[in-house]
This record gives structure tokens, C-alpha cells and sequence, in this order.
């Protein structure tokens, strides 16, 4: 459609121009005096004309006088002949410079053949465009059963090479041999090694799959077919079998290939365990990739990646060896890791001196390379709306925040006394955290309301943890509790701005007892097994696998954790009454209070 746009245009274009060539011509013919043969016929007796040149119908008078004219004839008849008719004297025309100008040359097609030819031509082009569009439409009818691979050439402007990816050591690692697979087939061919068939990218949501993948095709220099698991799916039943023949023919010609296909849970998933419709479509497109791998004979040079956050729910037919027999986990990023992604991402923006990125990178446990790419993002979002030219700590600070909890919301209208209750609330928390020896350090608490959250207290840990110990959870609890506790020691009632904190509360006691096996009656055992279904969208479903006395048990103990955590923080709340007063305080009167600041009144941790 914009093409077609594009060719009216110009069609258009040289339309107009035409015209004007046109009105032109006419105008310059105008300019000169028109006669009529009599007048003419008088001036050449009167011996009045100097020249006359005869441009088809068109006689053109210059007189003695330098005047010109023009004159038309009839058409069909030759100036000779009309002298005759007139029967002008011979010696009159002696000293008249008589020329004949030819009348077959540009002026000619343009007087005479642009006229008709012009309206055939923009008939035809109309013509031609409509049938090309039409054609269109049936190839997309015709190509249904295609894949519909994106093929990214060898090489593509805005090519991905692993120095784009930060972090992920190991999984760079794993694919450098891959790329050399590519490259150098050879080497491992003559000494009867099997090149691996299938590669599967394993990670967390924002890992960076896709980019490495990417990487992947970008070192080795080699096409890259890159296709998501659910575009094999369709609403017609094999299609996505076709669709998957059609993809393995294509990368088996243009070998030595990478074949991507993103998100392979979609298609991928345990057989036979579907509910609804289109998992009959599913296993079919699954048992097609299985055998186009299996196909494979040992010299084509196709690898394919896969990429999946849901290894769990995969086919073990796919996992196979001489299918995705190789396996490449993303770690989430540790403190390292996020500097260096952040580094990464900072290349084209403009940062000011201020900005450590370490000390972003410690603001942002859990955050993935995406959220990381975000955030800065953000944060130039943030700054630019002031109209800053650079971007400041405190703008990408603020992002942390606004990506972790929420926008800030200082516009949402407090009362006084609600303003005193969140206070309390939040300094309950803080101080509680402060207090107990396992938590992390409070980095800021703050009574302005942001996302959901009437106020906020900001915890971050000082390292990456992988593993949790008991005691940590039990004091985690009683941090959760502790704005409920401190609202009611003090106010002697509680309000509805602790009900997600219980919330969570209790999760987190239910998740020691029935996950970790931290409970000291129910011992050292799961409860319940956790499984996905896809029915009517995405369910967690839990199997029971205990009776109902266990449960009844599993109820008890969640109490008895919570109650553990409240007496522990109403014995923090109580003991440090002067230094909870002091908190509010600086709170009701700055609203936010930084790590520096919060340990100015409460000590060092
Ligand atoms: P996934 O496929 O694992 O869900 P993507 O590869 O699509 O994640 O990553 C999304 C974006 O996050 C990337 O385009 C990139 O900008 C950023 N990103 C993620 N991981 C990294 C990393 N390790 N290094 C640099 N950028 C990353
Ligand atoms: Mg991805
Ligand atoms: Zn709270």
C-alpha cells in the first residue's frame, strides 16, 4: 500500500510538470500577434515580410519592422499551394527567406501522441498495481503452510556479537564451542566427533536467550532462521507440522545455518498431559521437529538453539541425546554480572560523572539483564522530563524504585491523621529490620505513597544470596508483622494498610512448612504438588498429596510462626519506644528518609 502510494505520487508529480510544459507552450504561442491569411497575403504583396518559417499548420511572419507573427494555415495544405491560390508574384517572394521546419521532432509527440498516450499510461499502471496486489493476497493464502522465519542474512546492520552480552560466563562459554562448530566443522568431523544437533538456552525471563542467540549467529557469521514456538501454532490443524518441514528445508539449503526457535514451551510441552483443543495440534508440530533433527544427516551443518524458561514442562523425547542434547543455563545476574550489563547499556547514554554504576548494581538484586535495560531507560525517561541534558544518580535511584514498587504518587491526598498511622507503620517496619541481626540493611523508608503502597521501607542486602537459613525467614516474618504490631501498641487498633503484609506473612510461613520442610512438628517433607495446567488460560494447580489432619496441622503451624513473629517484633517496638517517636518524627517532617539519614537516629547496624 505505501509503495502504491509512493508510485501515485510520482505519477502525479510528472502529471503536473506536463501541464505546465503545456500551458507554457501555449502561453509563448499567444504572445505573438495571430493574423489572418488575407493580412498575410497583403503584408507579402506590400513586400512588408522579411522571413517565414513553417512549422506544420504554423506560419511564423517576422516583418522588415521586426514584428512577429503568427498565422495559422489549413491544415492538409502545403504553403506552395496556397501562394498559388492566392496567385502571389514569384519576385514578391524573392527576398522572403522562406524555411520548413520539420514538425515530426519532440514538439511533434508532444503536441500530438502525449495527449492520447498520457491517460493509457495511468490506466495501465493502475491496472498493473492492482494486480500485483491481488497477487500478494493469494501468496499469503498459498504460503499458510510456510514457515514464517524471520532469516537474518550474514551480514545484517545492527549485527548482535558477544561482547553485547554481559554477564552469562559460562553460557558464553558453552556457545563459543558452538560457533566454532560453524566455522570449522572439519576439525571435529576427522576425528569422528558428532557435532551437536540441538542446543537448549535455559533462563529466567529477561536473561538474555534471545540476545545470546543472536551472538551466537552474529560470530559464527552464518543466516539465522529465527522462529517462536508459538507461531508454529495456528488455529488450522497442520499447519505448524508444515510450517516446521517448511523451516528445516529452507536451513537445511542455505547450511551452515542456525535455526532459533524462541520459546519452545509453546510447542514443546510434555505430550499427551493437554487439556483443550490444541494440543492434539501441538504434539504433532513437536513429533515434526523431533524427526526433522533426527533427519539430520552427520554432515549438514544446521545447529539448532532453543530457548525456553519453563525446562520443566519440555518433552524428555526433546531432551534427548542427538536432539537438545546440549544445555546451557543463564544464571540470573549476581552483583558483577549487573554492573557490566548496566555498562553495556550505558554506551549511548549520556551519564553524569555522579553515576556509579556498582552502586546501581547494588540497589538491584533480582533485577534481570531486561529490567536492567529498562531501568536505565527509565532513568533518561526520568531525567529528560526535566529537560536535563545528562542523566544524574537520582534519576536512575528513582527508576529503581518506580520499577520495584511503583510511581510515586505524592498527589494522592493524605489526612493528617492517616499520615501519622503510615508513619508509625513504616518506622515499625524499619526499626524491626534495623533491630534484628539476619535482615538487610534498611536503604530508605518513606511515607509517600507509591503503586499500591501507602508508604514504603526499602530493605537491600549487601551481597547476592543463593540460599536462605531458617533464622532469616523467622525474622523476615516478624519485619512483615511489624507494621501491624506497631499501629496497634500504639493506636490500639489497626487499619486496612497492613492487610498485604499479613498477606505475605502468612505465604511466606505456609512456603517454610510445605516447601522448605522448615516446620519442627511436620519435619522434613513437601506438601502438595504444584502443577501447570493450560485450561482456559494458565492455572496453578495444587495436587494434594496429605490428608486432611495434615492440613489441619499445616494451619496450626503457620499460626504458631506468626505468632512467634509477633511477639518478636512487639518486643522490638516496645524496648525502643524513644527511637520509634524519633523516626516518625524526621518522617512526618521529611517524608523520606535515606540510609544515612535513618542511621543518624537509630545507630549503625
Ligand atoms: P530472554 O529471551 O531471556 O527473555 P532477551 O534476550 O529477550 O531475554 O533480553 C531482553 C533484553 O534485555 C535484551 O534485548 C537486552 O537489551 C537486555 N539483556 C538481557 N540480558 C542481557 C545481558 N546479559 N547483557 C546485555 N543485555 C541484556
Ligand atoms: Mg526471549
Ligand atoms: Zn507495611
Amino acid at each position: 500500500m505505501k509503495n502504491f502510494l509512493k508510485n501515485f505520487l510520482i505519477f502525479f508529480t510528472v502529471f503536473l510538470i506536463i501541464a505546465a510544459f503545456f500551458s507554457f507552450y501555449g502561453v509563448s504561442e499567444k504572445k505573438v500577434d495571430e493574423v489572418g491569411l488575407e493580412k498575410l497575403i497583403n503584408q507579402i504583396e506590400n513586400e512588408e515580410v522579411s522571413a517565414i518559417i513553417i512549422e506544420g499548420d504554423l506560419l511564423k511572419v517576422t516583418l522588415k519592422d521586426n514584428t512577429n507573427e503568427v498565422i495559422k494555415k489549413e491544415p492538409g495544405e502545403s504553403f506552395s499551394q496556397l501562394l498559388n491560390n492566392f496567385s502571389i508574384a514569384k519576385e514578391k517572394l524573392v527576398n522572403i527567406n522562406i524555411k520548413i521546419k520539420d514538425d515530426r521532432g519532440l514538439n511533434f509527440w508532444i503536441k500530438n501522441v502525449l495527449p492520447y498516450l498520457f491517460p493509457l499510461l495511468i490506466l495501465g499502471a493502475l491496472i498493473y498495481f492492482m494486480m500485483k496486489s491481488v497477487q500478494g493476497a493469494n501468496n499469503k493464502a498459498l504460503m499458510f503452510g510456510q514457515s514464517q522465519a524471520k532469516e537474518f542474512g550474514k551480514d545484517t546492520k545492527g549485527k548482535v556479537t558477544f561482547k553485547d552480552v554481559a554477564g552469562v560466563k559460562e553460557a558464553k562459554e558453552e556457545l563459543k564451542e558452538v560457533v566454532e562448530f560453524l566455522k570449522q566443522p572439519k576439525k571435529f568431523l576427522e576425528l569422528g566427533a558428532r557435532i551437536p544437533r540441538g542446543v537448549l538456552l535455559l533462563g529466567s525471563p529477561g536473561t538474555g536467550k534471545t540476545l545470546l542467540a543472536r551472538a551466537v549467529a552474529g560470530e559464527a557469521n552464518v543466516p539465522f532462521f529465527h522462529m517462536s514456538g508459538s507461531e508454529f501454532v495456528e488455529m488450522f490443524v497442520g499447519v505448524g507440522a508444515s510450517r516446521v518441514r517448511d523451516l528445516f528445508k529452507k536451513a537445511k539449503k542455505s547450511a551452515p545455518c542456525i535455526v532459533f526457535v524462541d520459546e519452545i514451551d509453546a510447542v514443546g510441552r510434555r505430550r499427551g498431559a493437554g487439556l483443550g483443543g490444541s494440543h492434539d495440534e501441538r504434539e504433532q508440530t513437536l513429533n515434526q521437529i523431533l524427526v526433522e533433527m533426527d533427519g539430520f544427516d552427520q554432515n549438514t551443518n544446521v545447529i539448532v538453539l532453543a530457548a525456553t524458561n519453563r525446562p520443566d514442562v519440555l518433552d524428555p523425547a526433546l531432551l534427548r541425546p542427538g536432539r537438545f542434547d546440549r544445555q546451557v543455563i543463564l544464571d540470573d545476574p549476581d552483583i558483577a554480572d549487573r554492573e557490566a550489563i548496566l555498562k553495556v547499556h550505558a554506551r549511548e547514554k549520556p551519564l553524569a560523572k555522579d553515576v556509579s554504576l556498582r552502586k546501581i548494581a547494588e540497589r538491584t538484586p533480582g533485577f534481570s539483564g531486561a529490567d536492567l535495560s529498562n531501568l536505565l531507560n527509565e532513568g533518561a525517561i526520568l531525567a529528560a522530563r526535566q529537560n536535563k541534558k545528562i542523566i544524574n544518580i537520582e534519576d536512575i535511584f528513582e527508576a529503581v524504585e518506580k520499577v520495584m514498587i511503583g510511581p510515586e504518587r505524592k498527589s494522592r491526598i493524605i489526612t493528617a491523621n492517616e499520615k501519622k498511622i503510615t508513619a508509625y507503620h513504616e518506622a515499625g517496619h524499619a526499626i524491626v529490620a534495623h533491630f534484628l541481626p539476619n535482615t538487610d540493611p534498611v536503604h530508605k523508608v518513606s511515607i509517600i505513597s507509591r503503586g499500591q503502597a501507602g508508604g514504603y521501607t526499602l530493605k537491600l542486602p549487601t551481597e547476592d544470596k543463593h540460599m536462605h537459613a531458617k533464622s532469616e525467614f523467622i525474622e523476615e516474618l516478624a519485619v512483615l508483622v511489624a507494621g501491624y504490631i506497631t499501629e496497634k501498641e500504639i493506636f490500639g487498633e489497626v487499619t486496612t494498610g497492613a492487610t498485604s503484609d499479613l498477606r505475605q506473612a502468612t505465604r511466606l510461613a505456609r512456603k517454610l512448612i510445605t516447601d522448605f520442610g522448615m516446620s519442627n512438628t511436620l519435619g522434613p517433607r513437601t506438601f502438595g504438588e504444584k502443577e501447570e495446567m493450560i485450561f482456559l488460560g494458565r492455572e496453578i494447580h495444587e495436587q494434594r498429596d496429605y490428608s486432611e489432619k495434615i492440613a489441619e496441622q499445616i494451619d496450626k503451624e503457620i499460626s504458631v510462626f506468626i505468632d512467634q513473629a509477633v511477639h518478636q517484633a512487639r518486643g522490638i517496638v516496645n524496648n525502643n519506644k524513644e527511637i520509634l517517636e524519633k523516626v516518625v518524627a524526621a518522617l512526618l517532617e521529611k517524608e523520606t528518609l535515606e540510609k544515612e539519614e535513618f542511621e543518624k537516629i537509630v545507630g549503625q547496624k
